[in-house]
């Protein structure tokens, strides 16, 4: 999304709630990052009410606001729980803010009941499936050691069945960038229809990845490059966010501001299952970063965001992210794409929220922006050579 640029000062905005019903993750993915996987938490109904009265109640909200429940697996909590959960929230909606509910799951646990709780509350669905089944399998395993392709593949046979909209992401590991061509046609041989590219990141817990090494960044561009040709030669449309997001960065005029929410304050939110409040990239929060106070800023039970902005964690936090933004301006000629990076990613693989390049970065926001440019360019985008 981007937004006109104008004298107004911008005021935050919770654009989007990342919540986490659940510590727990039925699965034990080889590059996970989330370091309380294995713990069995669920979310209070009291946090959720919290949520409503201390977020979507505190004016502090844009006018549509996204939850994501996420961050352990969140079909390991019930639907009877998220049907309680969505009406406390709607409940506490104020009439002009229009509410959409949506999840990032494994696919794992999807079967006719949580068919009938997305079709009910119009949930967005996100499906993690790394590809076919040795890609997938290679990464996304049980605690066990078992792939998970064919759970995963049944879960989305559910929501085909059902006629229910999806997306998937896919993480690209150094395997997978050989495979533009093979992902591509597994994807039209299931019915796949959206597709998000992630990276296998250095990340909270995860503090490798096999796209760590020479020669990455000519493998990652190469694997793009392949992908959007069988894209623009597919004989049905085919979405693919990366695209999505960069054409629409490329067709903006010069006055628009392409926006970086994931370093403006509250423009996300982060809700841990104990009612922590965080803000930045999600993944942040519970990173062992004392200076920051973990970036559990502060608590529902104690406030919302006008606390989590005065508290003493978010500004240090706050301050460092826009010394790592005004480097980022200063050295990087795709900022304007890229709005200074992923603070999580730089804390990760940097050590300082004040860093400026990573191989996130590399890889997600300039080889991408290369990559579409460069084929709009050749006139692989047909319709497109204009914005270039
Ligand atoms: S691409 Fe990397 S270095 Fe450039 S603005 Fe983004 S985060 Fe900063």
């Amino acid at each position: 999304m981007v937004q006109a640029s104008d004298a107004t000062p911008v005021v935050p905005r919770a654009e989007l709630l990342v919540v986490q019903p659940t510590t727990f993750c039925n699965i034990n993915c080889t590059y996970c990052y989330l370091p309380e996987r294995s713990v069995k938490k669920r979310m209070e109904l009291r946090t959720v009410e919290l949520l409503g009265e201390r977020i979507l109640q505190s004016g502090w909200t844009a006018d549509d606001v996204t939850v994501v429940w996420h961050a352990g697996e969140p079909l390991v909590v019930p639907p009877e729980w998220y049907e309680r959960a969505f009406a406390v929230l709607a409940r506490h909606c104020p009439p002009k803010v229009r509410l959409a509910q949506a999840v990032q799951t494994n696919g794992t646990l999807i079967d006719a009941s949580w068919v009938r709780l997305f079709k009910a509350h119009d949930v967005r669905v996100g499906v993690s499936l790394d590809g076919p089944r040795v890609l997938h399998d290679s990464r996304r395993r049980s605690r066990n050691g078992r792939g998970t392709y064919d759970r995963t593949m049944a879960g989305i046979r559910y929501l085909l069945d059902a006629g229910l909209p999806f997306h998937v992401i896919t993480v690209l590991t150094s395997d997978s960038l050989a495979c533009a061509d093979e992902l591509f046609e597994f994807y039209q041989a299931e019915g796949i229809k959206r597709v998000c590219f992630n990276v296998e990141e250095i990340e909270g817990v995860n503090q490798t990845s096999s796209l760590d090494a020479k020669g990455t960044d000519a493998s990652f561009r190469a694997f793009l490059s392949r992908f959007l040709e069988r894209v623009a030669n597919a004989p049905r449309p085919f979405w693919v966010r990366e695209l999505a997001t960069s054409v629409a960065m490329i067709m903006a005029t010069p006055d628009v501001i392409i926006p970086n929410q994931q370093v403006e304050p509250l423009a996300i939110l982060t809700i841990d299952v104990d009612g922590n409040l965080s803000t930045f990239s999600p993944e942040l929060i519970g990173s062992h970063a004392p200076e920051f106070d973990d970036f559990r800023f502060v608590n529902l039970k104690d406030g919302g965001p006008e606390a989590l902005l005065a508290a003493p964690g978010f500004r240090r936090a706050h301050a460092a992210i826009v010394a790592g933004v005004d480097a980022c301006r200063n050295s990087c000629p795709w900022f304007r794409w890229c709005g200074g990076g992923a603070p999580a990613n730089k804390l990760s693989e940097t050590g300082s929220l004040a860093a400026t390049e990573t191989l996130y970065c590399r890889l997600t926001k300039q080889a991408v922006m290369d990559v579409v440019l460069s084929q709009i360019e050749a006139g692989r985008l047909p319709g497109m050579e204009k914005a270039a």
